[in-house]
């Protein structure tokens, strides 16, 4: 697909005020035919994208990326939304693990976490890339600094240097409206976002806490590390 950045700017700014529902109305409009595809770790605010998106294709395809680390209740609650009729698509590492522990040695999360997302989470999602030509996520700016500068509408990078669009329906949105979405929609969640986390990820580097505005501080704890760097791509 040919990308005009010019239009996608003007999308992006003429879409800055627009309602999620709106964004994601002119996303599945404008990029009809195309594969469309949200991507999800099931935190609280894409529990709420894959219901917003699913009220206007219930079909559209959810890719999650599987890396052994996964908490149960991270792994239990993609299946409530599998049951719920949603799409899901996990993708997994090239490499176990076990692999791993063999080829770089054990526990290399807590010696080289970059080059453990590397391979467990940025090449996943570099896959996924190849599987869609609009990735739709569910990044909000308030979730730290390095998001507050999120576009509604941009692009991201596949392996080939081909470009996908990629759209943020909730760049805008707040932590307590993502909230007040779940609550009124009754919404499955991950249960650990009651006993103190606020942000969820792989188990061995995920811990409670985490504050508005920085509420992935729970992650990486000890470590300069912010982003797996998947919306890095
Ligand atoms: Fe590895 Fe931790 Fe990154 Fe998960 S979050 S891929 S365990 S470094």
């Amino acid at each position: 697909m040919e990308l005009d950045p010019d239009e996608l700017a003007q999308a992006s700014e003429r879409l800055e005020g627009a309602r999620a529902e709106e964004i994601l109305a002119w996303t599945f409009e404008r990029f009809e035919g195309l594969r469309i595809g949200l991507s999800s770790a099931f935190g609280a605010e894409g529990c709420v994208l894959i219901h917003l998106a699913r009220r206007l294709a219930p079909t559209v395809p959810v890719y999650t990326i599987d890396t052994g680390y996964l908490f149960a209740e991270s792994v239990a609650l993609r299946e409530a939304y599998r049951a719920m009729g949603a799409d899901i698509r996990v993708v997994e590492p090239l490499i176990s693990i076990r692999t791993q522990a063999e080829r770089h040695g054990p526990d290399l999360f807590a010696r080289d976490p970059d080059a453990c997302c590397e391979m467990r989470k940025v090449e996943p999602m570099r896959r996924i890339l190849t599987l869609v030509d609009v990735w739709v996520t569910a990044v909000r700016r308030d979730q730290s600094t390095t998001r507050a500068h999120t576009p509604v509408v941009g692009t991201a990078e596949r392996p080939d240097g081909s470009r996908v669009v990629k759209v943020a329906p909730m760049a805008r949105w707040s932590r307590s409206d993502t909230w007040q979405y779940i609550f009124d929609h009754a919404l499955p969640y991950n249960r650990l976002l009651d006993e103190g986390y606020a942000s969820i990820g792989c188990e061995p580097c995920t811990r409670p806490g985490g504050v508005e505005g920085e509420e992935r501080s729970g992650r990486w704890v000890g470590q300069a590390k912010t982003e797996c760097g998947i919306h890095h791509l």
